[in-house]
């Protein structure tokens, strides 16, 4: 869809009353379903069904059979590749395995952003869509991928949640994520609505305040929601309101993804939604999967569709349970091929095998960069993660914060790209008000360079405010 149109809809929908809302977004359901499922979804699934079940040795035959594929591809019909083979005199016969990928240079974010252009297929079409990374980094990054991907990426989300017996369409479920889904001046509920042809309870992230919490849990129950699909803050936000009232909400299950799953998030969610917490990893540039499957022992790293290397300082392969940068190949996209991606997170390959039997090999829990949560002067709660959202378009920043010292003021640093305007800055602004409101000032500070934390580690929302529920104060996590 193109990036107008998209625009218009939205707009469309913000002007809405709710009840044109439930059907302009279960109309959108129903488009997204002929886009991501279909025959090839079926396929694949079916595929995959079996392919999980692989030893560890024929999955890896099996990714260096779609690497040829896609290698070959790459310096056939896209520029960039055929430059860089052609500058490291390599050519597809000389990458036929994982291992040989080392011969290739490592593609960063930065490589991505100069090289728009001459990544892309010259056999890709008009039908490319779009993906954003969600910017945790402070630096988002645009992709291409073809339709192919995007039934793949839903393939892999929805094989993941079947390990635990939830198919697409057989349980409705609430999804608490980064999506604007009610005007953020709406003080009476709902505060959702519903995708009929998902099952789909969208809960608004953006009026978690504590009076507002119960009226949640009551939509939950009417719509008779089964599992939570959430980040780990927010999942994290109603759980700990669930634990202040002494009060339990079963579900079948949480499905967390996005930021690092703290141990105290997965404890109190568990304890409180009765149920077990699935983590899984992916991202927008459909790259990487990774997800636990019923034993809970790692994320099991779905080998069908992605290559991910484990690398040190020099690019190299480190061994099992070493702990390097993720370098990852996508095995799907040839609209787009991304070869050695520098995806910017962390992990390791575990030693040990999954006791479920399955060949996929598992990985260490991905550490990102630590999220925060912001709290509003009337109590609202917003993760960090639905933050990223109005940042997502913005390719002139290169790096940015969010800092929190008081309730009422906001101040977002930003390190510009040469080519940054005021306009940027508007846009910007306008993004962050629909989503904190007017009871926030919003301050832009410029900065030539945003230090790391006293730990070395970087953190994109900084909230000095302490979540305050009415009778105890919690600290906020990462202080
Ligand atoms: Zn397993």
């Amino acid at each position: 869809m193109s990036v107008s149109l998209k625009k218009l809809k939205l707009k469309v929908y913000g002007l809405s009353p709710a009840l044109i809302q439930d059907v302009l977004l279960s109309l959108e359901g129903r488009r997204l379903i002929k886009e991501r499922f279909g025959v090839r979804y079926e396929d694949l699934t079916a595929l995959w069904d079996e392919t999980q079940w692989y030893s560890t040795a024929e999955l890896e035959e099996l990714q260096n059979e779609k690497l040829r594929l896609i290698v070959r591809h790459a310096y056939e019909t896209v520029p960039y590749y055929r430059r860089v083979m052609d500058a490291a005199k390599l050519t597809p016969g000389d990458i036929t395995t994982v291992a040989d990928l080392q011969k290739l240079p490592v593609l960063t974010k930065d490589d991505v952003r100069r090289n728009m252009k001459d990544l892309i297929s010259t056999t890709a079409g008009k039908g490319l869509l779009e993906g954003h990374s969600s910017g945790t980094t402070g630096s988002p990054i645009d992709i291409l991928y073809d339709k192919n991907t995007a039934v793949a990426h839903n393939a892999a989300i929805w094989r993941n949640r079947r390990w635990v017996g939830f198919d697409f369409g057989t349980h409705p479920y609430a999804s608490l994520l980064g999506r604007v889904i009610v005007p953020i001046d709406r003080v009476r509920p709902p505060f959702w609505r519903y995708n009929r042809p998902w099952k789909q309870l969208f809960l608004s992230s953006f009026h978690l305040r504590e009076e507002n919490l119960p009226c949640y849990f009551d939509a939950m129950d009417k719509y008779d929601v089964q599992a939570l699909q959430a980040y780990p803050s927010t999942a994290y936000i109603l759980a700990r309101y669930l634990e202040q009232k002494d009060a339990y909400f079963p579900l079948k299950y949480v499905f967390t993804s996005s930021e690092t799953l703290l141990d105290i998030q997965r404890e109190v969610i568990e304890e409180r939604f009765r149920c077990r917490v699935l983590d899984n990893y992916g991202l927008a540039e459909k790259v990487a999967y990774a997800g636990e499957c019923q034993c809970h022992e790692g994320h099991h790293l779905f080998m069908e569709y992605g290559v991910t290397e484990i690398v040190d300082e020099d690019n190299m392969t480190v061994d099992d349970g070493e702990y390097g940068r993720m370098v990852c190949t996508g095995l799907h996209n040839l609209g787009m091929p991304l070869i050695r991606y520098d995806v910017g997170d962390v992990s390791a390959y575990k030693r040990t095998r999954c006791s479920c039997g399955r060949g996929l090999k598992l990985l260490e829990p991905v550490t990102t960069k630590a999220e925060d949560i912001v709290v509003t002067p009337s109590g609202r709660f917003i993760s960090s993660s639905v933050l990223t959202h109005p940042f997502k378009p913005m390719n002139m920043i290169e790096r940015s914060q969010i800092i929190q010292e008081t309730p009422d003021r906001l101040t977002i640093r930003i390190v510009k790209r040469p080519g940054y305007t005021s306009r940027d800055t508007e846009v910007l602004l306008k993004e962050m008000y629909a989503r904190v409101g007017d009871e926030m000032r919003v301050d832009v500070e410029f900065v030539k360079e945003i230090p790391l934390s006293r730990n070395g580690k970087y953190r994109w929302v900084i909230s000095r405010v302490p979540l305050r529920f009415k009778k105890n104060a919690f600290k906020n996590l990462y202080e």
